[in-house]
């Protein structure tokens, strides 16, 4: 019942493409298997893990045919293996958590994702020898790690399946990165599967060429029931709390989790909803736009704090910061450059950071106001914060819904303008006068 795909929320429609998938490629290595291991009978307790996928040629053909962008998943009767996928989908989604497990019921011994083979276990852990994850962690998946990553990935599988590469934010690699990974995908070797995780297959996110040669398999914003069933069942979250947590979070299946979870997480959630409340006028305003900007900074700055001092230290002992003698004393002559490096990318993953924490609060906060929309509507669904629900009801008498609608608006408006590169604290001084003055 729990195998691999368990935690893969709300995607029916994913995991049966797959499902499939995996099985074929266990077809596929069964068919490539030696004769004699082939030809005695079904092994006891026989189900054939394949199950319906006997055409070993026409699926070994699938395989070696690229996927074409057309290749809806799931669409087609017998949609096979292939050598390159994307996942796409909103953040939360789930798109690395598919990832990983389509690499482990690849890896399965079962070839079907049993969840307790070694296989299963080994890719889920993060320790299978066969698999490499990339989680770009600044701006950019740079070329030199890319190269890198493709040469191993075309030596032959240890553990005698395939080679898989996972690269997570596949849109932040660069272009040269990008062309190294296009190479290997469009002459693969035999046995290399690669996994990509974008956000959309928009020419922003992911190169034509390299979008042209793999299947995609589109995730979707996951129901706040599955999301509830999953905190329960999974993390040992109350009932209660996951369900108010999973309508919190907006089907970002990791929000959700904080949320449940985190106490800090639900005080700046409670200090973004308190902001409807406290716009009393121009100034008080600015003091909420204020408020949210360094709230998001500070939460920012908590967030990579750790890392980048560990990054730190690391890239001191290596250039032998401490040590002692000539070696060292060169070493250090030379390390400016890279401790300059460093730092750049570590403020480009602070400023990511940020961005991202901004964008939480103001997701919360167009929940808020989404509510008073669908009370003023008399809209028979549920509200997203049910904890401001009466609030938020108030607002929807006291605006209308045409009042409601424009501040929903003006908050879209100012996550679509820092989007863009309006500075933060401009979009957001904007988007408090408005939802002021309506
Ligand atoms: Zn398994």
């Amino acid at each position: 019942m729990t195998d691999v795909f368990a935690d893969l929320v709300g995607q029916d429609e994913a995991v049966v493409t797959l499902r499939r998938a995996a099985a074929s490629a266990a077809a596929l290595l069964r068919a490539a298997a030696p004769a004699a291991s082939r030809a005695g009978a079904p092994a006891a307790g026989g189900a054939d893990p394949a199950g319906g996928y006997d055409d070993l040629d026409a699926l070994a053909e699938q395989f070696d045919g690229p996927g074409t962008a057309d290749d809806r998943a799931g669409a087609e009767p017998g949609a096979g293996m292939t050598h390159a996928w994307i996942f796409t989908g909103p953040p939360g989604s789930g798109r690395s958590v598919a990832a990983r497990a389509f690499a482990a019921a690849l890896q399965c011994v079962h070839g079907t994702g049993c969840g307790h083979c070694p296989g299963c276990h080994t890719t889920l852990t993060g320790t299978h020898a066969d698999v490499r994850l990339v989680v770009p962690e600044g701006l950019s998946i740079g070329v030199n790690e890319m190269r890198a990553l493709v040469l191993r990935a075309a030596s032959t599988p240890s553990g005698g399946r395939w080679q898989i590469v996972i690269i997570e934010d596949a849109d932040r690699l660069t272009e040269a990165a990008g062309n190294a990974l296009l190479k290997a995908i469009e002459e693969p070797p035999p046995r290399t599967v690669f996994l990509l995780c974008a956000p959309s297959t928009h020419p922003d996110d992911i190169s034509v060429t390299i979008r042209s040669r793999c299947r995609i398999v589109p995730l979707r914003q996951p129901p706040a029931g599955a999301v509830a069933e999953v905190l329960v069942r999974r993390d040992g979250i109350a009932p209660d709390v996951a369900e108010w947590a999973a309508a919190a979070a907006q089907g970002h299946v990791g929000r959700a989790r904080r949320l449940a979870r985190d106490p800090e997480a639900r005080q700046r959630r409670d200090a973004v909803l308190a902001v409807p409340r406290r716009l009393t006028g121009v100034g008080a305003a600015f003091d909420a736009a204020s408020a949210l900007i360094e709230a998001a900074e500070a939460e920012a700055a908590a967030s990579v704090a750790e890392v980048d001092e560990a990054e730190r230290a690391a890239l001191q002992t290596a250039l032998g910061a401490g040590g002692t003698g000539r070696g060292a004393a060169g070493a250090m002559r030379g390390s400016a450059g890279q401790l300059k490096d460093l730092e750049k990318r570590q403020k480009s993953r602070a400023t990511r950071a940020q961005r991202d924490a901004l964008d939480r609060a103001l997701v919360d906060l167009a929940g808020f106001y989404r509510d008073a929309l669908t009370m003023a509507l008399r809209a028979p669904v549920a509200p997203v914060h049910t904890d401001t629900a009466a609030l938020a009801g108030a607002g929807a008498q006291k605006w209308a819904a045409e009042g409601a609608l424009r501040r929903l608006e003006a908050v879209l408006e100012c996550r679509a303008a820092i989007e863009a590169n309006v500075k933060p604290r401009i979009a957001v001084e904007a988007m408090m006068l408005a939802l002021w003055k309506g």
